[in-house]
């Protein structure tokens, strides 16, 4: 999975839209303490269907939302949109027509609460589809090829159980156990009904 471009508007620091271009090597980001370089991991994170605020050193979701300073006004809609080029056709297959893959998120401020909106070029998909799409590639906002500042010391402390998802998602097999959760769920279901189906035939033949 190849990114190539970082678009944010209204995120965190980045009021105007910004394109963050991620070329061939390597790219690095340099600059002074608190000018947003953590704010461009964290809409990475985002975008791809990060749904812890606290990992984004927010209270809640609605603070990754440009809060205003005081020579400009808050705003109450922010998106990150990652473009991740498919020349060697690797996407899932419903979208492996697509030369350019482009997943947005947006998050609007609403009476109630923040509502998330997320797309995958220009469709509307579930958070759920867009987190199975970077997890299949071993890859997500939880993802130990993202690493936070702070974060190899947690590890060190962490418990066993924390550590195993981490070898797990580094040997790339997230996605299965995401999709095995699902199936079981499904199975659960198919079971009941059985058992519905059970107590039905049982009633005809006491009819009989
Ligand atoms: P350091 O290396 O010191 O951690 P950094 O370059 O990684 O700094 P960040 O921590 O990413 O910088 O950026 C923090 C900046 O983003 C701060 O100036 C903070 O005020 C600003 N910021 C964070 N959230 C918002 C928001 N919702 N609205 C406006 N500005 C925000």
């Amino acid at each position: 999975m190849k990114f190539t471009n970082l678009r944010l508007t209204g995120f965190k620091s980045f009021v105007e839209a910004t394109d963050f271009e991620i070329r061939d090597g390597l790219t690095g980001i340099v600059g002074p303490n608190g000018c947003g370089k953590s704010n461009l991991l964290e809409a990475l994170r985002w975008v791809m269907g990060a749904t812890s605020a606290k990992a984004l050193r927010g209270e809640g979701m609605g603070d990754v939302i440009f809060a205003g300073t005081s020579m400009r006004p808050a705003r109450n809609w922010a998106e990150v949109t990652l473009t991740l080029d498919n020349a060697d056709r690797s996407a899932p297959a419903e979208y492996n027509e697509s030369e350019v893959i482009e997943i947005s998120r947006r998050i609007l401020h609403k009476e109630d609460g923040t509502q998330s909106i997320y797309r995958i070029n220009s469709k509307e998909v579930r958070a759920k589809d867009v987190q199975l799409m970077f997890a299949d590639a071993a890859t997500g906002a939880n993802s130990p090829a993202l690493v936070r500042q702070g974060q190899i010391s947690e590890l060190i402390n962490a418990k066993p159980q924390s550590r195993r998802r981490l070898l797990e998602e580094a040997a790339g097999v997230t996605g299965l156990h995401s999709r095995r959760h699902e199936a079981e769920l499904r199975l659960r279901a198919a079971e009941q009904n059985l058992e519905r189906l059970d107590d039905v035939i049982g009633e005809l033949e006491n009819q009989k």
